[in-house]
């Protein structure tokens, strides 16, 4: 039998599974266990019959298949055939899919084994994993529950930084898998818009959307990389290109990589902790031959990241969830016309703030706003996306702190039109803007909680991205870490 099953990486855990030290039946008890004893809320559904009936069937070790047997999580907007599916919103209460999404396909393919549908901010609306239905999310570093987790992806991060799971699912528009990630000193990792099917993740904004990948280290997120990308007949938008061994390149040779920091980015940040620990992370690149310079962006034009994002996000929403009507989907509510019927359906089954996003989206599409909101939004993003491409014609890389903060205190207000804000907080999102592959990985701590630092690349340039953030997770010797109990 193995020692602590959370201190091991997926490499590790299949090890010790093809060897037979630990079959894949005890160790996804000792994962449900886990997932049981936590009180984090981070639990839409335990899918404790399905797991143990699945890995009680996987008795052939798979020597060449590293999710063999591996324990993991999903955000609950993925649907998920026969089990609950509630995008940690009312107004699917009661909703069983179907069919699997595909990622979900793949890795029950590869025999994974989910042990937990796990919430998110209502429809992944939200960054701080206090929107579901089921009330706040917290982060396993306070075991007084005072610390956000960060969203939109909080159950999947919680569950990666508690260590219950050494991988799960999570889905990025704005930020959702890599902030939370920072905030848990995890790996949080958004590849390529397109890259990897959506088929089955409930759409938020398309032009935006990303399956995401929480892990505790580089290796893992390769190797659940190799196992979701690639073409989908099902997704449209899915990419042709070729899917790259990504774990094979992890060592390859960093010194001709030319990584950029944004002036500006960096100096909206204020933690002088972050500022530090991530300086010296440039450093040791620059000690293994990286080139590092210092690059700009106009400042009003980063201070308009959220606002753009905002009016996209909200106006492809409000469309992409008309479905949610109480008739095609969510619980019926009578009423004696159709609009009724709706309108009663969602006042009941949405939360306040994303009423207030549908509210917004519409507005901005409204055919007299249509030309002020929408369409210069539009315009807006298009030129963030070519003064980031200019950029990244000169460098490889683009190397940032992934937030302003360790995780926040719950309730903690922060200035909304502040640069730390409008910037530092909310800069993650050029990623999505420019359909980037982005990573976050732990660089440090300010006391005894972690932070991130971001690293992007050029669209379908994962192996590369892969290989350097592997070399910044060597340098600070993070790797693996995840939240012990003891807490603040
Ligand atoms: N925090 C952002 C929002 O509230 C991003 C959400 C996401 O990536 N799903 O919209």
């Amino acid at each position: 039998m193995i020692k602590n099953y959370k201190e091991l990486s997926i490499r590790e855990l299949h090890n010790a599974l093809v060897n037979k030290e630990i079959t894949p039946l005890e160790l996804t008890k000792l994962a449900l266990e886990e997932a049981k004893n936590d009180n984090n809320n981070a639990i839409e559904y335990l899918m404790e019959k399905e797991a143990l009936e699945m890995a009680a069937s996987l008795t052939e070790p798979e020597k060449d298949n590293m999710f063999w047997g591996i324990p993991i999580a999903i955000k609950d907007n993925f649907s998920t055939k026969g089990v609950p599916t509630t995008g940690s919103s009312n107004i699917l209460n009661g909703y069983v899919p179907v069919y699997d999404a595909q990622v979900v396909t793949l890795l029950k393919q590869k025999h994974a084994i989910p042990i937990a549908k796990v919430t998110l901010d209502e429809l992944a609306m939200g960054g701080t994993g206090t929107s579901g239905h089921l009330g706040t999310t917290y982060n396993p570093y306070c075991k007084h529950k005072k610390r956000l987790m960060g969203g939109s992806s909080c159950g999947s991060a919680a569950f990666v930084t508690a260590g219950i799971v050494p991988f799960a699912l999570g889905s990025d528009t704005g930020d959702s898998t890599r902030k939370p990630a920072s905030y848990g000193g995890i790996v949080g990792f958004k590849p390529t818009w397109s890259r990897i099917s959506r088929y089955g993740l409930f759409p938020f904004a398309p032009s935006l959307d990303t399956v995401g990948i929480l892990t505790r280290s580089v290796e893992d997120a390769s190797f659940a990389l190799e196992v979701l990308a690639g073409h989908d007949e099902k997704d449209a938008t899915s990419s042709f290109k070729e899917v790259d061994k990504y774990s094979e390149h992890l060592e390859d040779d960093i010194k001709d990589y030319k990584v950029a920091i944004i002036q500006e980015i960096f100096d909206s940040i204020t933690n002088e902790t972050i500022k530090k620990t991530f300086l010296e992370s440039v450093k040791k690149l620059e000690d293994r031959g990286v080139k590092v310079g210092y690059v700009h962006m106009d400042n009003e034009l980063l201070t308009s990241l959220f606002p753009t994002y905002f009016v996209i996000s909200c106006a492809e929403a409000t469309s992409n969830n008309a479905n949610l009507d109480g008739i095609k989907f969510g619980p019926y509510h009578d009423g004696k016309t159709y609009q009724e019927v709706m309108a009663n359906a969602r006042t009941i089954g949405f939360s306040e703030l994303i009423k207030r996003r549908f509210v917004f989206g519409s507005f901005a599409l409204m055919k007299e706003n249509q030309h002020d909101l929408f369409l210069r939004a539009q315009r807006n993003r298009r030129h963030i996306v070519e003064e980031t491409n200019k950029i990244l014609e000169q460098y490889d890389f683009i190397y940032l702190p992934a937030a302003p903060s360790v995780a926040p205190k719950i309730g903690e207000k922060s200035d909304r039109l502040s640069n730390e804000y409008l910037i530092a907080d909310n800069h993650l999102v050029i990623g999505n803007f420019a359909g980037l592959p982005s990573i976050s990985l732990p660089i440090g701590y300010e006391g005894h909680l972690p932070f991130d630092a971001n690293i992007s690349g050029r669209p379908f340039e994962e192996s590369k991205l892969l290989n350097i953030a592997n070399f910044i997770e060597k340098d600070t010797h993070l790797k693996g870490i995840y939240a012990k109990k003891e807490g603040e």
